[in-house]
Parts: C-alpha cells; structure tokens; sequence
C-alpha cells in the first residue's frame, strides 16, 4: 500500500482546527456588559454585585494593573434554541498560552453563589438547556487584571511587579461576551480526535496499531461534511468507535491521574491575589466535580484552605461538601509547601503540624503523604521530620529539573541524614501541569525507570501555577485512555490510593541517601536577603517566645499566649513558601514581607520581655542575663537567667608593617594595611587559621547574570572572573575591634572585626547598589578536608569538597544553616553565621599542601522579577571559630542567632528543663497547644552519635510521655516524679509532653 502518513496527520491537524473546532458553537448571539472598577483593593463581594457598572462594549480597553472590575452580563437565550444546550462565552481579552498568568475572573450568579473561575483555557458557563426560549440570563464577573510578568520574552526586567510602580494603563481589552449553542457531539468529537491524532503520533511507524488508528482517522474525516460539521460529527464519531474500544495491552503503564491545581502561594502576584486565585480554582473544581462523577481533584497547602474559609465562605461551603464527598481531597499536610532547604529545624517541624492540623480539626482527615512537587530541593532532615509528624509518603517531580544529571528512580526510599527512609515518588510525567495529551503520557510510560519492577505513576493533572485546575477536556481525554491499546490506562484517584497501589506492587524500592539536590535554582539560597533574614529572625525570636512565656507560665503563672503564637507561627510558615522564603516573587511580594516580618520581631520581642519581666523580680535590682540558647554560656544556663561573668578582655596593638592586632589570649588576630586578615593564630593548639599567602574576610565581587530564571540561577560560569575587595578607604581601631571601610563600585562595606572568646566576630555592613553582581565572603583555612559539614534541620550533612563526579561539581552553591564545618582529625574550624544560607567550599592545592576556602554567599542583585532586588542597607553577622569540633560549631550557630537578653532583675531564672549532655541540644520548650498546661519538650541528638543523657524537668512532674510533633502521645505514659534518662541515636528527634503535677 502506498505511505500516505503525512497526508493523513497533516489533515487530521487543519480539518480539526479550521472547521470541526469552529462548529463547537455553532450559533451565537452578543451580551450586554456593564462594568465597575473597584477603586483600589478587591472589595467584598456583596459590594462588587451591589456596585453600579458602566456599560462597556466589546473591544473596549479594561484593567489597570492589578485591579478588580466587577462585570454585568446579561442577555437573552433566543426562541429558537429551546431545548439545545446554551453556555455563556465569557473572554475577559485571553491569551490562551498564558494560563494563571494574566487576567482571571469569578463567576457569581446575581444572589452571590460563584458558579466557576474564568482563565484562558476554561471561557465557558453552562446556562443549561432551557425547554422554553426567552430566558433571561444575568452573571456577574470579578475580574482581576494581573499583569503579564512572565512573558513571551521572559525574564526582561519589568516595573509590573509591584502596584506602587506599575502604572494604571489597561491591559487588556473585552473580547467576547456571548450566549451560544454548545453542540456536545462535535465537543466529543474533537475530544476523540485529540487524544487518538496524539496517541498515534506517539506510536511506532512500524506497528500496526499506528496505521489502524490512522486510518479510522481518515474514514471519520471521510465522515465530516465540511459544510455540515453538526449535522455530519456523528456519523465521524462511528467511525472511531472500533479503535477507541481496543483494550490496552497486559503490560500497559498504569498512571493514576489526580486532579490538581499547583498554585504557589505568592509569586508572581502578591499574596492576596492568591486569596483570589484559590477561590477561582476551587469554585471551577467543585464545579467540575458535579459534573464528571469519575474525577478526584487533591489541594494541598492547609493555608490556602484556611483563605478560602475565612474569605469565601460561599465557596468554602461548596468545598466542604465536596470533601465529604471524598473527590475532594486534602493532600499532603503542611502549612505551605515551602522551601525545604533554609526552614529551620522547628520551623519545618511546625509546617507539618499546623498543615496537618487544619485537615484533622477541619474534616478529621489524617494524610500518609507529603506534597510538594515543585520544591526546590530537599535537605536530608525531613525523612525524619516527616516521619515524627505521623506521614510516611512523599511526592515531588521536581528534581527532573536539575540541569545536570538525571536521577536514577522514580519510585524510592528516601533516607534522611538520620536513616529514617520515607516511600518517595517522582512522576514521570514531569511535570505538575499535566494536562492529558497523548505526549505526556507516552512520556510517563518511557520514562518510568522502575519499568519491569513497577508499573504505577501518578500524573498531577490541571493548570497549575497561577490556578486554573483540571478542564472538562482533560476529564474527557482521560476517559477516552482510561483502557486503550496503545496508551497508558488512566485512572482518577487519589494520591492516597496510588501510594497505597506502588508501595504494594514494590516491596524492595531502591535507597537514596541524603539529601535530594536540585541542580538548579541554587541562588535561590541568596536572593533577597531580607526575606532570609526575616526568617531566621523570626525563627528565633519564636524559640524565644515560646520558652519564656512557658517559663513564666510555670514560675509565674503568667498566661501564655496560645493563639497569637499559633497566628505568628503561620505567618513565618506561610512566608516559607517556596518562592518567598527563595526570594524568586514579585516586588510586591518581598515588599510586603520585610514589613511583616518587622511586624512579627515586634509582637515576640514583647512577649519576651513580658515574660522575663514577669520572671526577673526587683527591677531595682541589677541586672540579669537572659539565656535563650540550648547551652550554657557566661555562667547562665541554657534556658535561664543569672547574673553575667566578666567575659576574656582582648588587647589591640598596632602591627608591624600596618594594620593591628587583637589579642585575648585565646586567639591573636592579624589584619593588615588593607583591612584584611592574615593571621588567625589558636594559641592553646598552636595553629595558624588562615591558609598560607591567603587571607580571610575577603570580599570578593562576580559577574552573575545566569541564561535564565535571574532570581533563582546563578550558574558555574560566574566562578570565571571576579575582583577581589582590597582597596581599603579606612582601617581603624574602634572600642577593641577593627574596623575597615571599602568602596566599590556604587557600593560601600564597612567590616568589624571583633574577639569574642573563641570567635572571630566579623559584622558586615553593605550598602548595595550594584546590578548582576554576586558578592561573597571568603576564609581560606588552612585544613585539609575531603568533606565538610552543614548544619540542616535537626543535625548536619556532608558534602564533598572536591568535584570528582559530576554530582559533586554540581554542588558548587549549597544551604546551610547556623554554620559550616571544617576539621582535620583533632581540630576544625567553624564558620557560623546569623543570616545567610548559600555558601561554596573548594580546594586549593599548594606547596604547603592543600586547603580549604569556605565562602559565604552575602548578595546578589538579578533583575528579575523584582528589579530591584537586594538595593540598599544589609547588615550580616559571621563568625570563624578555629579549633571548633561540631558540637563546638553547633553552639556557637545559636549563640550569634539568640544574642543574650539583659533584663533588670534579682532574680535568677532556674532553667525549665536541663539536659546533661550538650550533644544533647533542645529546640522547644513550649506549653501543649492543646491548652492543658503540659510542658512540650523537643530535642536531639547534634553530633552524628550515640547520647545518654539525662533531662530534668525544673518543676513538679505528674507524668512523662512520648509524642510525634502534633503533641500526639505515641507511647504510654510514665509516672516519673524527677530526671528522665534518655538514649539517642545519631541525630534522632524526641519530642515528649510532661503532665504538671
Ligand atoms: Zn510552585
């Protein structure tokens, strides 16, 4: 037979775009719209219905950026269409490429019930199928004009970022408002041609499925008359009939489809916009929902449900009803699904038990399964962080993004830096936006690497991003591959019932180890500096909070602030947000965030000090230091308060050849002429810091402007060239420090270095205003080291400081938190830190051996999205510590992040809880939330070994039980009336609820 493939395809591709898709309406009549443009801010939507519109016709312009028009349209279902099928045709000025990122809408009926979310690729509200013509037909939108930020020409810097500079022109015009005929046959149609052209395009040339399907194809055209698209799609539709009921072969990959709508919680529209875009998204899924019985849609984030209840109730109403349907599923369980890599160790704790709370309190549904399928990394601490919060299951698809390698698995245990292994899945499918073509799943199936061992994947399925959710069409395709020869069998179900599904077909999964890198996005750790500092602020301030006011509590009997912790610890969470907490959201965005977080370190810090003044007594008298850390220090113990000791005096003498030197006995500190550090000197092991020729607190400027993705790239290429900060306009001895002040470019520094024990404190100021520029602080050690550690939640991982394997090139910018740590057997070093996370370790080979440079990422300044990012004052605080072990870099991290509190008092706080093991280190003490008064204690093991320890509760004991980290006993309860003897394995978490007696 002779080849006519092309011929066939390339028909296929021009009768279904040029006549079959036009006939989907084959009839038409215009609305009538009004329009009010809600002055500012979105209004409450009984005054958006209740306002007075303007009349606007089609074409006319609308939207200013980020503004809220309220349309009315209205019109008249013609006589002649009785009985067929009516929607209204609603186009705000669409692009259909650019779902969830420009203009969206909410449709209401005239008494306030929303009926479905409006956005490019989902026009449509069913009128219904009025038996009788004549009806009137009246709907109301809000509209939101959101700018295009991320375009056809992406990643151009652009002032639509932010309310305050983006102007007022309109951005978009009023293309269609109409009633039309919907004809459902050539809907169906169209439907089995999509996925049956895509399915075949997917299939071998040579097997012989591919030609049956191309030729029902042709024999349906055959069908069509093209002057009679309606009156013909029937007879077309028969045609395709043999070869949609061909059943899927034994072996087919089996993909569970789960309805989803990946929406980030701020990005590129501030977070009251996402208020907005998850009302649209659920109102369509409810919607949705009702209309296709087999279809199960999942929503993640516990906040963006919190949103919908306290802002739309309407919508809110139609959710819970839905859920208790169970096709409308809570997955996952965190506050968020934030950022993984920089959340402290409490703060990741508590995204699962606020996220997995709502669901419980709310619908008493306990997830297995962590979601967070665009994340960007995930550090080795959270295999056991999900684990103590009572889950089990992880997804994600991020990692197929890294740009380097191409990770082994798709179904796996992961194991965390403690060994707790969680069953982890990556779809396939690669992406959470599938949206059911024929491409995607083919490329599920033969992507799949557990291929022969598993057949199940799940396919996150629906516009995500900006919201938008599952189409009627991806319903529709989904069941047309639901059992068909050829293609993946798709079937709706939930995210628990895939698990359930891959964990019993893959008893014996393979073992990753450690952390899940992206090799990608690695600037993300050091974009917007701010937001990472109010974080880590806030982090602390929050571990403050919470042991003082349970202190006072206990001692005093003061009342503890139950529900404005709850509320500021879902403020940090939510601000954790995997493009909030990276820096990779709009202006506006990070705007507001440095505002909140100001707002958040002045309510703590009140209740602090209420706290401490309500422990210290007589403020006539003196003075108490407040130790808010998990180790003694000055003489005041870990989570008490004393009278301070006099702390080491440091000398400072000029230095021969220029520059001075501090002296405290412990350490003796070199700078030079140019305000650099040539020697660290350890006295007590008799050891030079600094590697030899080099110095250290070296600031060092880069180019950095990556191919893309300005905010959340920095690529390798930026290492190449760079200048070193050496020209001093200042070198000065101040108050026993030195101080050092350097211009560059539009920029200025001023360094102070200061001995503070066994640290080297180093404080950095910058006034920023470069452009592209990546500004790093560097200290060459003088170790050698194969690896280094840093610090992640509830413990450390290494990390190689050579690039042997291209997995460890592509490490050159990774997180930590509190320090990184570098040792020889016998002595290390440890660069602590109060505010920065992104850092790079590298060898440097010399005649004196080879050594290790650590530097710390201070500032970048990418273009886009917010152009203006990082401009301005900075302040950071580090500290190099030589001869530290880990246990010795663990303490000094929480030293420079909980500066000691002096309160006027005489009297001195006895600790709430001691622990006689430093490796041993506490991270809560708080009263239960559930308001009975128990003390909750949390802690673990810091080091990497075995503690034996004992913990001592400083108040009268009724009994002692083990929780997870909703609080939720796990053990039974032991009557202890004293110490209580712990065992820890390496980095093991505890957390234990202890009754008053
Ligand atoms: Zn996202």
């Amino acid at each position: 037979m002779h080849d006519d493939r092309d011929l066939v395809e390339a028909r296929l591709k021009r009768v279904l775009n040029e006549r079959i898709r036009p006939a989907l309406y084959p009839e038409s009549v215009p609305m009538e719209v009004a329009v009010w443009h809600a002055p500012d801010e979105p209004v409450p939507v009984a005054e958006g219905l209740a306002a007075t519109p303007e009349p606007i016709a089609v074409g006319d312009a609308w939207g200013a950026p980020w503004g809220t028009s309220w349309f009315t349209v209205t019109g008249t279902v013609p006589e002649r269409w009785a009985g067929r099928t009516v929607e209204a045709l609603l186009d705000l000025g669409f692009d259909e490429d650019m779902p969830g990122f420009q203009c969206e809408g909410l449709v209401y009926l005239p008494d306030g019930t929303p009926v479905k979310g409006l956005n490019p690729r989902n026009q449509w509200v069913r009128v219904g199928a009025p038996a009788e013509g004549g009806e009137r037909v009246r709907l109301h939108v809000e509209a939101a004009s959101n700018p295009v930020i991320l375009d056809r020409h992406p990643f151009q810097p652009t002032r639509l970022g932010d309310k305050e500079t983006a102007g007022s022109d309109p951005l978009y015009r009023v293309a269609r408002m109409d009633l039309a005929v919907f004809d459902e046959t050539v809907w169906q149609l169209v439907m089995d041609l999509e996925v049956l052209g895509e399915l075949m395009h997917q299939l071998p040339v040579d097997g012989a499925r591919r030609w049956e399907l191309l030729r029902a194809v042709n024999r349906a055209l055959d069908a069509v008359d093209l002057q009679d698209v309606n009156g013909t799609a029937a007879a077309a539709r028969a045609e395709l009939t043999g070869v949609l009921s061909a059943p899927a072969v034994p072996s087919a990959h089996r993909i569970s489809a789960v309805g989803h709508a990946h929406i980030d919680s701020a990005w590129l529209w501030p977070l009251r916009e996402t208020v907005r875009k998850v009302a649209r998204t659920a109102s369509n899924m409810t919607a949705l929902l009702e209309d296709e019985p087999d279809f199960v849609f999942a929503m993640s984030q516990a906040q963006q449900w919190a949103w919908i209840k306290e802002h739309r109730p309407e919508v809110w109403a139609k959710v819970t009803k839905a859920v208790a349907s169970g096709r409308f599923v809570p997955a996952g369980g965190m506050w968020v699904e934030s950022d993984t890599n920089m959340p402290g160790s409490e703060a990741m704790a508590r995204q699962f038990v606020h996220g997995k709370r709502f669901f419980i309190d709310e619908f008493g549904i306990d997830n297995d399964e962590v979601w967070l399928p665009d994340t960007f990394g995930f550090a080795a601490g959270l295999p056991q962080i999900i684990k103590a919060a009572g889950s089990k299951r992880l997804l994600t698809q991020k990692i197929s993004w890294s740009q380097t390698n191409t990770f082994p698995h798709h179904t796996f245990l992961w194991e965390g830096l403690d060994g707790t292994r969680i069953f982890t899945h990556f779809p396939p499918v690669d992406t959470y936006n599938c949206s059911m073509t024929g491409g995607e799943l083919a490329h599920a199936a033969r992507n799949f690497k557990d291929k022969g061992v598993a057949r199940h994947s799940l396919a996150p399925t629906g516009w995500g991003d900006g919201g938008g959710g599952t189409t009627r069409e991806m319903v529709a395709k989904a069941a047309r591959v639901r059992d068909l020869e050829g293609s993946p069998a798709v079937t709706w179900e939930t995210p628990a019932d895939f698990f359930a599904k891959a964990e019993a077909e893959y008893p014996n999964p393979p073992v990753w180890a450690g952390e899940l890198y992206l090799e990608l996005h690695r600037a993300t750790l050091t974009s917007q500096a701010k937001t990472k500092q109010g974080n880590r602020r806030s982090e602390h301030l929050l571990r403050e909070a919470e042991l003082w006011a349970a202190t006072a509590a206990v001692r005093a009997g003061a009342p503890y602030p139950y529900a404005q912790l709850d509320r500021i610890w879902k403020t940090v969470l939510l601000h954790q947000f995997h493009d909030i907490l990276p820096g990779s959201s709009i202006a506006w965005v990070h705007r507001e965030a440095r505002r909140t977080y100001e707002l958040v370190a002045e309510e703590l810090n009140a209740v602090i000090d209420t706290a401490q003044r309500a422990l210290a007594g007589d403020a006539s008298g003196g003075t108490l230091v407040f130790n808010g850390a998990p180790h003694a220090r000055g003489g005041v113990p870990a989570g008490g308060a004393a009278r301070p000791e006099p702390g080491v005096e440091t000398t400072v003498r000029d230095r021969d050849g220029g520059g001075h030197v501090l002296d405290n006995g412990l350490l003796k500190v070199e700078v030079d002429a140019r305000g650099l550090i040539v020697s660290v000197y350890d006295v007590a092991a008799d050891r030079e810091t600094v590697a030899p020729g080099q110095v250290a607190g070296l600031l060092q400027l880069h180019p950095d402007f990556p191919n893309k993705w300005d905010a959340w790239d920095v690529d390798e290429f930026y290492r190449n060239t760079g200048t070193d900060l050496t020209g001093a306009d200042e070198v000065s001895l101040v108050d026993g420090s030195v101080r050092v002040r350097r211009s560059f470019g539009s920029s200025s520094v001023t360094q102070v270095f200061t001995l503070s024990g066994r640290r080297l404190d180093i404080d950095t100021e910058v006034d920023w205003h470069e452009t592209e520029k990546f500004l790093k602080l560097a200290f060459p050690l003088d170790v050698h080291a194969d690896r280094y550690a840093s610090e992640s939640q509830y413990g450390h991982v290494f990390r190689a400081t050579h690039t042997n394997t291209s997995w460890e090139a592509a490490k050159f910018e990774a997180c930590n938190h509190r320090f990184v740590h570098v040792e020889e057997p016998g002595w290390g070093v440890a660069l602590v830190n109060d505010s920065t996370y992104g850092h790079d370790v590298t060898r440097t080979a010399g005649d004196a051996g080879t050594t290790t440079t650590v530097r710390v990422s201070l500032l970048r300044a990418p273009r886009f999205p917010d152009p203006e990012t990082d401009q301005g004052v900075h302040r950071f605080r580090h500290a190099l510590v030589p001869g530290a072990t880990i246990g010795d870099a663990v303490r000094e991290g929480y030293v420079v992040n909980l500066p000691e509190r002096r309160v006027p008092g005489d009297a001195e706080v006895a600790p709430l809880v001691t622990v006689d093991d430093d490796a041993v280190v506490v991270t809560a003490v708080k009263l239960a939330d559930d308001e009975s008064g128990d003390v909750i204690v949390r802690f673990h093991e810091s080091r990497g070994g075995r503690a034996r320890a004992t913990l001592t509760p400083g108040f009268p004991v009724a009994e002692v039980v083990a929780t997870d980290l909703l609080e939720r006993p796990t053990g039974e309860p032991r009557r202890h009336d004293g110490p209580v003897p712990v065992t820890l394995r390496p980095f093991e978490l505890v957390t234990v609820r202890i009754k008053r007696a």
